[in-house]
């Protein structure tokens, strides 16, 4: 049975590397019906925080990633890796090494002499060395990784991977100060955890035939590895804090539905045929680690923007008006103010591209005003505007509460042009500008229906003085 998990070190917010590996990871676990499991890797006691704990959480609960099992914290299972490391020390597959910083640093530095790879040389794996040496003595545990053969592994993603042992280090599995190191620590949860398949970024291929041996030692079961590829800036750099939002929860702020930021992650770097859109249902029907790319792939800010256009537009209203909430609470909006956001999602989706232009854009339906946009106001309030807007200020004074619809309203504006024996322009125009303050806005009929009969009104008195 199919199990993944997603192992984030939290050292800071979930970014949109870590967002698509934990996509992959789950989008493999639900395909094949299988487990996802979270894991807090916070052995770092330096650089992990409780603040980035939380933040990762919230970006999982955001993206609506859910997990089976977890979060499981390392830094509850010390006794246990401890326990695994002593079991070794007995079996010999690890040793103490009693070397002094000292002799460490003269081999590195005869090693870099001759130009060789520096590595440890095995000084304390002998017999001969343990016993000269009392276990009281400060010292390291390593890990004796085999001299010979090689590691071959046959990655997901990258296909077959093969390197010598003798390339390899033995390892140092537990510190002086008896803490386990992080390569061995995952390598006892991936195995306690009957991990079945390891997903997870490129920077760790190179751990994955240490860890490989590690559990070769202790006749444990070898799960699967996929090494999913790096994204970069759309300048071809390393996607970095200098390309923008990168943190998850920043899409969030920047106006961003999750189910626009999934699609289009999961599209970064993975496809099915040529089909861009995709329901979460379908990306988990489709998904494949074979049909993942190798090559690093470019974030597309445009890309992702139109994604977020098509999904304010194609998802529930009431669901969009759900996320939109948060935003015009954000924007500090008294929503008894104003028309109920699902009117607003379906007034502004087409104009909108994002959650937060949307909150700015509808800002007028809920708070007056008392400047114009000046080039609005200049081409249609000034000077022409004077007799559209009273007579059509007279004709929406006519109607009634009830009956301010939009079909009705438009047609107050229709008889109003047909009356001066102008275009619905010079009416609609000045009319918006009045209401809205600005030249651009949804059809003005629905916007002032939006609007309310009272404060269209008000505002057409304000225009008119
Ligand atoms: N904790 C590692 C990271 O955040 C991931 C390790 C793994 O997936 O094996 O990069």
């Amino acid at each position: 049975k199919v199990k993944t998990r997603f192992a984030p070190s939290p050292t800071g917010y979930l970014h949109v590397g870590g967002a698509r590996t934990a996509l992959y990871s789950w989008l493999y676990a639900r395909h094949a019906k299988g487990t996802f499991v979270l894991r807090i890797e916070d052995t770092d006691l330096e650089r992990s925080t409780p603040e980035a704990i939380d933040a990762i959480i919230e970006g999982m609960n955001w993206l609506d990633l859910s997990w089976d099992e977890g979060p499981y914290y390392q830094t509850k299972r010390f006794d246990r890796y401890n326990q695994v490391i002593d079991q070794m020390i007995s079996k010999g597959t690890a040793y103490r090494c009693y070397c002094s910083k000292e002799r460490l640093e003269k081999l590195r530095e005869e090693q870099m002499a001759k130009g060789e790879k520096t590595r440890y040389d095995g000084h304390c794996r002998c017999d001969a060395t343990q016993k000269a040496h009392h276990d009281n003595e400060p010292h390291v545990v390593r890990f004796a990784n085999p001299t010979d053969g090689v590691v071959i592994f046959k990655d997901l993603i990258r296909g077959p991977i093969e390197i010598a042992n003798k390339e390899l280090d033995d390892l140092i599995i537990r510190r002086t100060d008896g803490s386990p190191t992080y390569n061995f620590c995952v390598v006892v949860d991936d195995w306690d955890m009957e991990i079945t398949h390891v997903i997870r970024g490129e920077d760790h291929i190179n751990n994955t035939p240490r860890q490989i041996n590690i559990l070769k030692a202790l006749d444990a079961p070898l799960p699967q590895y996929g090494h999913v590829s790096m994204i970069l800036g759309d300048d071809g750099q390393k996607l970095s804090k200098r390309h923008g939002a990168v943190g998850v929860m920043q899409y969030r702020d920047d106006g961003y539905l999750p189910e626009a930021l999934l699609n289009y992650l999961v599209r970064l770097g993975w496809s099915h045929g040529d089909q861009e859109i995709f329901s979460i249902p379908e990306m988990v029907e489709y998904f494949t680690l074979e049909d993942v790319s190798r090559s690093a792939s470019a974030f597309n800010t445009e890309k992702l923007l139109w994604l977020n256009h098509h999904y304010i537009n194609q998802l529930d209203a009431d669901y969009v008006a759900q996320h939109l909430m948060w935003h015009m609470n954000q924007q500090g909006y008294n929503l008894a103010n104003g028309p109920d956001l699902i009117t607003i999602v379906k007034l502004y989706g087409e104009r909108s591209k994002t959650l937060k232009e949307m909150a700015e854009n509808c800002a007028y339906c809920y708070q007056d005003f008392s400047e114009f946009d000046a080039d609005a106001a200049k081409k249609h309030l000034r000077l022409v505007a004077k007799a559209p807007l009273e007579l059509i200020k007279a004709k929406l004074t006519a109607i009634g509460e009830l009956d301010w619809q939009t079909t009705i309203i438009h047609h107050a504006i229709q008889s109003t042009a047909d009356e001066l024996e102008v275009g619905m322009g010079k009416v609609g125009m000045p009319l918006r500008v009045a209401v809205t303050g600005m030249g651009q806005s949804p059809s003005v009929d629905a916007t002032i229906q939006a609007i309310g009969k009272a404060r269209t009104l008000s505002r057409i008195d304000q225009a008119l003085t």
